[in-house]
């Protein structure tokens, strides 16, 4: 235990009792949490990679340890205490500077008050001028008066390829009685391969095996690893139609675009409906921290992918007619990142299934995603040969 003779004064200050880090819009985001208003001091010490937060005299701290890092903060704490004072050591990746520090009041009785800090890249001559002396928390004011600074180089985006259903949820049935669960995950792994071996892209599956995965943890993924680009992959059936084929895209809207939208997005919302317990709504709590910055751009973003993934899905496979068309699906709910929903093809069609089933077919289709992916970020694939 921290400062276990705490005195009366100290009582009343606050105490530490959580860490947290994360990205949010591209920039690294910490949180401390603690049972009152937080300020600190934020300083480096002669080594460049090292930043320390110590905290007014009395704060105390719940025995915590160091936090895995991301972003630009390779690991933050164990806390520990010098002097009398509460320290929070981060070890950086790379130079930054404070963007902005803010103070979150409780949101409800039991729930903490939080100090954020958020982070952005430097070179290090402006790293060394920034905390030439140590810098109070929370800023008064935003740090732009910093002028921006270059880009970090290494930023390879980070992919979320959804494979829709799994486990228990098999998704929709073939006429031959295969199951679209398995149709996703091969298609999903093979735009996984496609889009590592470009360099360009780091991946993430949301799940990879035969495995039921809840639609609020399969958004909650996406948005805790801060993806640049959430693809959520589907095939569709239709009961009393086998001529009906080929590809859409579709983004959220609460208001479907069509009936057929509608009556989909019914279908795929159903997966949750399989759930064994009730909604994961702690799921909600890791998250909203770092969230208080939606995107109002998402939108945009998300037709943009959806129209340029049906222009390169035009080349591999049919599509239907109004190829891009949108419904309230609940796994295209992250508000902060671009997210679109693919319907390969339909298993109640024979030539689709067999497309769909076939490893040439599998292959062309990750092929067109990869390519859609690489305009959407602005990297024209290079020719075949
Ligand atoms: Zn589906």
């Amino acid at each position: 235990m921290f400062l276990a003779g705490a005195t009366a004064a100290a009582a009343e200050a606050p105490r530490i009792s959580g860490l947290q880090l994360g990205l949010n819009a591209g920039l690294t985001r910490l949180v401390i949490e603690a049972s009152g208003p937080l300020a600190a001091d934020l300083q480096t010490s002669a080594e460049p990679a090292l930043l320390t937060l110590t905290f007014p005299p009395g704060v105390t701290a719940q025995p915590l340890p160091g936090t895995a890092g991301s972003g630009l903060i390779e690991r933050a704490g164990p806390l520990s205490e010098a002097g009398g004072r509460v320290t929070l050591p981060l070890i950086l990746a790379a130079p930054a500077l404070v963007e902005r520090a803010f103070q979150l009041p409780a949101q409800g009785r039991h729930a903490p008050h939080r100090l954020v800090i958020d982070f952005r890249p430097a070179d290090s001559a402006a790293f060394r001028m920034a905390f030439a002396a140590p810098v109070h928390l929370p800023l008064e004011q935003s740090a732009d008066v910093v002028p921006p600074l270059p880009a970090s180089r290494d930023n390879r985006r980070l992919i979320v390829l959804d494979p829709g259903h799994g486990g228990q949820d098999p998704g929709a049935i073939s006429a031959s009685g295969r199951y679209e669960k398995d149709v996703t995950l091969a298609v999903a792994r093979a735009v996984a391969v496609r889009l590592e071996q470009t360099g360009r892209y780091r991946v993430l599956l949301t799940r990879n095996g035969d495995r039921f995965v809840r639609l609020p943890q399969r958004v909650a993924l996406a948005r805790q690893k801060e993806a640049d680009l959430f693809l959520s992959i589907h095939a569709d059936s239709l009961a009393s139609d086998g001529l009906t084929r080929g590809a859409s895209v579709y983004t959220r809207a609460e208001h479907a675009t069509d009936l057929e939208a509608e009556a989909l997005a019914l279908r795929e919302n159903k997966a949750d409906l399989l759930a064994d317990s009730a909604p994961a709504e702690e799921l909600d709590d890791v998250v909203s921290i770092l969230l208080d910055l939606a995107s109002r751009d998402t939108p945009r973003l998300s037709g943009r992918f959806a129209g340029l993934l049906t222009a390169s899905l035009g080349q591999a496979t049919p599509l239907r007619r109004n190829a891009v068309r949108a419904a309230n699906f609940l796994v295209l709910s992250a508000p902060d990142v671009p997210s679109v929903l693919l319907e390969l093809g339909y298993l109640s069609n024979l030539k689709d299934e067999a497309l769909l089933f076939s490893d040439q077919g599998r292959r062309e289709l990750a092929e067109a995603v990869v390519a859609a992916i690489d305009r959407f970020f602005g990297v024209e694939a290079q020719p075949a040969r």
